[in-house]
């Protein structure tokens, strides 16, 4: 569904490639996070997904980035809209401004698409079910919180139907529980088959949503592989990233041999829970 081939790209203003050489590709249904230390190119890769690299931010470009089998770069940035749509980290952001309600707010748009009257509604509609957002629908865009101002955000992606969404840091702006709002709403989109590229920090929540997970550093690919694989790699410290605190805590275990050799590091609670509990059998065996 998303292909990188060989893509480079340096922003006008500066001489270095903020990105790449890169190449990978992401199949349909696939929800992939993307890691890696502030600077490391995660923005500039989900720009370029989205087709703000190049369309809007110019620069220079070499290899290509297709998206549906459609080369971005010379796809205009109107078709591209319902093939992907990008959310950004403040909700704030991705507002229009111009409109007084949530719903006239998805609206939005769709007028700008030319979507005809009943389609708009049949679509705002099935946005504010899916989001579980039909008790904000009157309010004022601005009046809500952080966490439902980005699922707002959220549905005015969705409401032009594209099969690709990416989100770079939807949740960085957010308290802890507006984050889990996001990631359920993030969950149903994985249900319904929309493939996912997700820049997020939140690493614990990341492992439990994402296929894959691909790390970046100084503008490279460096890891990819399941959450698992990739969150349990030993270069991972080296690379900026956290790792979760089921990993941490296993992995200070093991150096004081209570962490079964058999096993590997978890990721997450379950995994831990199995470790720790046959740690603690092999320590009190009599
Ligand atoms: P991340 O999202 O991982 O923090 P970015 O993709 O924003 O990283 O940045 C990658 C590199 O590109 C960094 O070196 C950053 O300074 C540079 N960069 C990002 N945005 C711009 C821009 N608009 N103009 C020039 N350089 C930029
Ligand atoms: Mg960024």
């Amino acid at each position: 569904m998303i292909e990188f081939e060989n893509v480079s790209y340096a922003y006008p203003t500066t001489a270095e490639d903020a990105l790449g050489p890169v190449s990978f590709a992401i199949p349909a249904g696939q929800v992939c996070g993307v890691v890696g230390a502030s600077g490391s190119g995660k923005s500039t890769l989900a720009s370029a997904v989205a087709g703000m690299i190049p369309h809007v931010s110019g620069g220079r470009l070499s290899g290509e980035v297709r998206v549906g089998g459609r080369p971005v770069a010379t796809t205009p940035l109107a078709d591209l809209v319902t093939e992907v749509g990008l959310v950004v980290q403040n909700p704030f952001n991705q507002m229009s401004g111009a409109k007084f309600t949530v719903r006239e707010e998805l609206a939005f748009g769709l007028e700008n698409l030319g979507v005809d009257r009943a389609e708009m509604v049949r679509r705002i509609e099935q946005v504010l079910e899916d989001l579980r957002i039909e008790h904000l629908a009157d309010r004022s865009p601005f009046a809500l919180s952080g966490g439902q101002q980005q699922l707002v955000a959220i549905g005015s992606v969705l409401v032009m139907r594209p099969r690709v969404v990416v989100l770079d840091e939807p949740t960085s702006q957010l308290d802890p529980a507006s984050a889990t709002l996001v990631f359920g709403a993030l969950d149903a989109l994985r249900r319904n088959g929309i493939t996912i590229v997700l820049v997020e920090h939140r690493i614990e929540q990341l492992a439990e949503l994402a296929d894959r997970v691909l790390v970046l550093s100084h503008g490279s690919l460096v890891l990819d592989g399941s959450p698992h694989d990739v969150f349990t790699d030993e270069l991972l410290p080296d690379l900026g990233v956290s790792s979760t605190r089921y990993t941490r805590a296993a992995r200070r275990a093991a150096e004081r041999g209570l962490w079964p050799e058999s096993l590997p590091l978890p990721v997450l609670l379950p995994e831990a829970v199995r470790g720790f509990g046959a740690g603690l059998s092999v320590e009190h065996t009599p």
